[in-house]
């Protein structure tokens, strides 16, 4: 058992016996992210017996629950059971004290994302959503005066992006402010990792023990491919509560998905266009046919962005689902962000077909580029930071659920 120690005045603990630091206050601090008053749980088990992620774990999700009870904030900090819950709903409606588990646990993982960042911006953007949104304004006017400081002509007889603002300066602004975002990202992905890892008892040297056993390749394969791009645990067990009976293009899931697709689409068109044009096979920012491939790839997972998005703008506002009804303004604020910049760039792929070279074309190119600058800056910091940690989280629980396979078939 571990012994219970209030923060600040721990005193050491007992040889051999780790130390639970209570935190007091914990659940109304996890109030300010969104969490209803749990105090009302007395953890019955109903919420574990109707949610279909449980996986044999028979104190989830009700043990995250009793974390904020207790203030054991570095508990639930580590726990990586936190990232496999889809927010389904299906406890929520089962639970006879009105606790609503499901809205706890997307607030704790709110807490998480603040939790992990050192520099307290998810923190802000979360409990002060009027001062993120001033932060989001502020700093894409700030990109786009800067780039702007670097513009050269707008030719009227052709389209040349790159001849306004040149291609130098938004590649290597670009490359700057990945590098923080890479940063930013990899400290927080190495504290919950740590924090993980210390929870289960599980040293590098295991990991790397099992990786070289061969769990490990699967573990990255279930949580990279199967869970996380598949959405196979979004798509399958929690169909039951995904209003399954809606058309696909109206589901929970699908919608997700789309999103998610969008995004990296998008992200391996921008960079496949980068490459390209460093070995010398075109110019970016100029006019190609539709069906080029890295044109036709942008175009297409523009499209399931701008679908993706927009249908979950419009679920929000509609409040026409569990999830919807319960952001938090600072997933609206992310939200908008995207579609802002999916939308944005559509605008400046039609301007390089016009024909002529319209004036707003510019404009839009260097609005367009100013808020997708302020997106990447604030992603590690928003609701898009679960696409980091939510992985990550999937990796230990297949390498923990195949270790439990070998050992109970041994
Ligand atoms: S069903 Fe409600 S009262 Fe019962 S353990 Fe779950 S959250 Fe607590
Ligand atoms: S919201 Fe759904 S997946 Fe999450 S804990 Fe509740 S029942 Fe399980």
């Amino acid at each position: 058992m571990m012994s219970l120690d209030v923060e600040k005045t721990a005193a050491p603990a007992p040889l051999g016996k780790p130390v639970a630091v209570v935190t007091p206050g914990l659940l109304s601090d996890l109030a300010r992210f969104g969490a209803t008053d749990v105090s009302a749980c007395f953890s019955c088990g109903t919420c574990t017996a109707v949610c279909p992620l449980v996986d044999n774990d028979a104190t989830f999700p009700r043990r995250i629950i009793r974390y904020g009870q207790l203030g054991l904030r570095d508990e639930l900090l580590s726990s990586k059971e936190l990232w496999t819950c889809y927010h389904c709903g299906l406890c929520t409606e089962s639970c006879p004290q009105s606790a609503d588990p499901a809205q706890y646990m997307a607030a704790a993982r709110r807490y998480a994302i603040a939790g992990y960042d050192r520099t307290r911006l998810a923190r802000t953007l979360y409990t002060h959503p009027v001062v993120g949104a001033g932060v989001a304004t502020v700093l894409a006017g700030v990109f786009a005066l800067f780039l702007y400081a670097f513009h050269g002509e707008r030719s009227t007889t052709s389209f040349q992006l790159f001849r306004f603002i040149p291609e130098g300066v938004v590649h290597w602004t670009g490359v700057a402010v990945m590098v923080l975002v890479a940063l930013a990202a990899l400290s927080g992905i190495v504290t919950m990792v740590a924090g993980i890892a210390r929870k289960e008892g599980v040293a590098w040297r295991d990991v790397w023990g099992r990786v070289g056993r061969g769990h490990g390749w699967s573990a990255v394969w279930s949580a990279g491919a199967v869970e996380s791009l598949g959405q196979r645990r979004y798509r399958e067990d929690c169909a039951e509560a995904q209003t399954d009976r809606e058309p696909l293009y109206r589901r929970r899931w699908f919608i997700h998905a789309m999103t998610m697709w969008g995004f990296t689409g998008l992200l391996l068109a921008t960079m496949s266009d980068y490459a390209l044009s460093v070995v010398g096979l075109r110019r970016t920012g100029t006019p190609e046919p539709i069906w080029y491939p890295v044109r036709l790839l942008g175009t297409v997972a523009g499209v399931m962005l701008v679908y993706g998005v927009t249908l979950m703008l419009v679920n929000r506002l509609g409040h026409l689902n569990r999830a919807s009804r319960e952001s938090a303004a600072s997933d609206w604020l992310f939200l908008t962000l995207l579609w802002v910049v999916a939308v944005s760039g559509f605008l400046v792929e039609l301007s390089l077909y016009v024909g002529t070279a319209p004036a707003w074309g510019y404009w839009i190119f260097l609005f367009h580029v100013s808020v997708a600058l302020d997106l990447l800056v604030l992603l590690p910091f928003m609701k898009f930071a679960h696409a980091l940690y939510r992985p990550v989280a999937l990796f230990f629980h297949s390498l923990a659920s195949q270790s439990t396979r070998v050992t109970t078939d041994a």
